[in-house]
């Protein structure tokens, strides 16, 4: 039985490739220090006796006793929120982190996938973003904590391809969506579903015009997987193109959850991207990737989820 290591096992992102790889016959070993994930998302895989569980920080030596085929490295803080409140544990997790597992896959001889993020763009001055576009990034912002420490990422993971011949790939992920991602972490997603559930006003931050594009987490996995088997070694994008401003996106959730709620505006956060739109040739020609699961179908997949939780977890505040 092959072995994948996957880190932020309890993530949202985690959890669901821990999920995709145990279906697929593979032997699991999930790592977390849980400074941001939840037990919870991956505790149906406990009674398994494929899965293991390391509760440790990447950022730390890491051992893995035996083999191992596989390294999936999604340990970081992922949410704004999440990597403001946590700043140095992010830029760790993204530097010294990824060197731990680099240095493991070259001790192992083992293939390793990092999760890398449309961030590496910035606030981008082209439109949609391709892979060879540099970004535009402002080092001492306060994102600037998350930009440049997957930037730095991706520049020490080819660096370990180029001079240590260490098998790699470098997925950009754009905003994704769907169960398990959690309610307060500050994502558009679940922000404005647990504002509408709660029967609050939806805080929408500057005027709204600023875009996202959102990917139902099945179709990012899938992409994921199939980047991971390839042979190909430099970054490619994987999102969903269907852009939307912010501003209809709050008028889609108050569709979508049928209540009678407004929009309220609140300040831009500082540095936050203007516009965000992936260009997927790359995954088109080289994974013959594409989204199949479109925002409809995938936010109400999202809403029931959200809709199973407790009241107490509904109404858990982190901030
Ligand atoms: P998440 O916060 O749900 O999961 C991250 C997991 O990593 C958590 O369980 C957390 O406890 C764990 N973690 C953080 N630091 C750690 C450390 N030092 N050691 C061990 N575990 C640690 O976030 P997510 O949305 O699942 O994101 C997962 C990965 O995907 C991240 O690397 C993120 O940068 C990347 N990504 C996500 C998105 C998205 O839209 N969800 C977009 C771009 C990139
Ligand atoms: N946003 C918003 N209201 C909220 C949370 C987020 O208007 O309650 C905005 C945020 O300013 C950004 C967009 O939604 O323009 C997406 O934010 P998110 O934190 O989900 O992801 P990111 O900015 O990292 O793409």
């Amino acid at each position: 039985m092959k072995k994948v290591l996957i880190t932020g096992a309890a993530g949202f992102l985690g959890s669901h490739l821990c999920d995709r790889f145990i279906n697929e016959g593979y032997h699991v070993i999930g790592m977390d220090n849980l400074i941001t994930g939840d037990l919870k998302n991956i505790e149906h895989l406990f009674k398994l006796k494929n899965f293991e569980f390391y509760d440790h920080d990447v950022s730390k030596f890491v051992h893995i006793p035996g083999s191992l085929d596989y390294i999936l490295h999604f340990a970081s803080p992922a949410s704004p929120i999440d990597y403001l409140k946590i700043p140095i544990q992010t830029l760790k997790v993204g530097s010294l982190g990824t060197h731990n597992l680099l240095g493991l896959a070259k001790e192992k001889n083992a293939r390793i996938l990092i999760a890398s993020t449309s961030e590496v763009y910035g606030d981008p001055l082209v439109h949609p973003q391709t892979e060879d576009y540099y970004g535009n990034v402002n080092t001492i912002g306060p994102r600037g904590v998350y930009d440049e420490a997957k930037r730095f990422q991706e520049s020490i993971t080819m660096a370990y391809h180029t001079y240590h011949k260490v098998e790699t790939r470098i997925v950009r992920i754009f905003n994704t969506y769907g169960p398990r991602m959690r309610l307060n972490d500050g994502r558009v997603v679940p922000a404005f579903i647990g504002q509408a559930l709660r029967g609050e006003d939806l805080t929408v931050f500057g005027d709204g015009s600023q875009t996202r594009s959102f990917c139902y987490v099945d179709d990012l996995i899938e992409g994921i997987y199939r980047l991971l088997f390839s042979d190909y070694v430099y970054p490619v994008n994987i999102g969903n193109p269907n852009e939307i401003t912010i501003s209809d996106f709050a008028e889609e959730i108050i569709r979508l959850t049928g209540t009678d709620q407004k929009v309220i505006y609140k300040p831009l956060p500082v540095n936050d991207p203007l516009q965000r739109q992936p260009d997927i040739t790359r995954a088109k020609e080289i994974l013959d990737w594409q989204p199949k699961i479109d925002r409809s179908e995938g936010m109400k997949e999202t809403l029931e989820y959200f809709k199973s939780l407790s009241e107490e977890e509904l109404y858990r505040s982190e901030h």
